[in-house]
């Protein structure tokens, strides 16, 4: 396997003395992060129906739900619950959805100073339908996440003392690309979801790539759905400059592969009841656990417990399992 050095004491004196220097920027904000996520912040807004309408039909709705949502808020909460420390870079808008999202991620623990609040925008949101199968039908308004610019990013990172850097796409992609390059010296982690073209600019920069299954083979053109199909899907992504690729894989948990070959981690049994934000969990564990020192290995595991337990609750961010629960099902 590759050695990617994971040093959470590289926040240098030198550097804590930079960052005082910055105007607006406290040392204690700074020292909170260890892991930085770029990624968006959604507000979702959730009605049953018995069936889904037709055009032009105007239905019943049985209840309605607000959730606190996106994929970066949601990876970002998952390192909260787990006790971690972790800033989240994104943007809202300056409307009620906007400060719901930032008080619901201060009590999980998350540094929001870096979550922006913009009026030109409303806040993002995702209109989800459910049917009484379960099926859901969803329309995203990403509002505020698409003004997240890269020179926001910079103002950001830069003065930012972390050792992993988390991103999705679900913000612009230049800004994504501009985080890229805070990757130096960093364990650099995309998670490229939802599927979408990567360009190699930005795949050359990643240590870790973690597609599910769908995002693989949007990527590749081949599922990865054993390890000899895993290993053929990450030969196409390490040839386009990843350095290692690490598959999720559902209730058959991940794979790691890079240069040197390919290893399968299988995740625990759970009774699941809504797999929603399994995902999630499961790339904001790995960030943390990697941050906190853990081996490869021991952070792929904890990760995919955390990915499972993830799924035994309704939700995304409401059912993040905390650091006892997970340690409680790692012995
Ligand atoms: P996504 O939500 O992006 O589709 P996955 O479904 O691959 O992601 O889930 C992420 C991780 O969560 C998996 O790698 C696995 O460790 C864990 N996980 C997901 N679903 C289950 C399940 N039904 N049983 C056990 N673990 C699961």
């Amino acid at each position: 396997m590759s050695s990617v050095l994971i040093d959470p004491g590289q926040t240098a004196n030198t550097a804590k003395d930079e960052i005082a220097n910055i105007p607006g920027v406290s040392l204690e904000t700074m020292d909170r992060a260890q892991v930085m996520l770029v990624g968006s912040a959604n507000m979702d807004l959730v009605v049953r129906t018995h069936h889904f309408p037709l055009p032009g039909e105007t239905l019943q709705g049985i209840g309605f739900q607000t959730f606190p949502g996106g994929k970066g808020a949601n990876q970002a909460t998952a390192i909260g619950r787990l006790g971690g420390r972790v800033g989240l870079v994104a943007k809202v808008g300056a409307d009620p959805f906007g400060d719901q999202l930032i008080d619901s991620l201060q009590l999980s623990g998350v540094d929001t100073s870096s979550v922006l609040q913009d009026s030109a925008a409303p806040t993002g949101v995702a209109l989800i339908t459910v049917d009484d199968s379960g099926q859901n039908m969803i329309v995203v308004a990403p509002g505020a996440n698409s003004l997240l610019t890269p020179k926001e990013v910079d103002q950001s990172l830069s003065g930012a003392q972390f050792s992993v850097l988390l991103a999705q796409l679900e913000v612009p992609l230049e800004s994504v690309i501009y985080a890229a390059s805070f990757a130096e010296g960093r364990v650099f982690i995309l998670n490229p979801a939802p599927a979408r073209e990567v360009p190699n600019e930005l795949l050359c920069r990643v240590d870790y790539l973690t597609p599910n299954e769908t995002e693989a083979r949007f990527l590749t053109g081949i599922l990865p759905s054993d390890d000899a199909t895993c290993l053929a899907c990450a030969e196409v992504l390490l040839s386009r400059g990843v350095r290692n690729v690490l598959f999720t894989l559902g209730p058959r948990g991940s794979f790691l592969a890079n240069e040197t070959g390919g290893r399968h981690f299988p995740t625990i049994d759970v009774a699941t009841v809504d797999t929603t934000g399994a995902g999630d969990a499961f790339n904001g564990a790995f960030a943390h656990f990697l941050a906190s020192g853990e081996a490869i290995e021991r952070a792929i595991t904890l990760a995919n417990i955390v990915g499972a337990l993830s799924t035994t609750k309704n939700g995304a961010q409401a059912s993040m399992p905390t650091l006892e629960e997970v340690l409680s099902r790692a012995l």
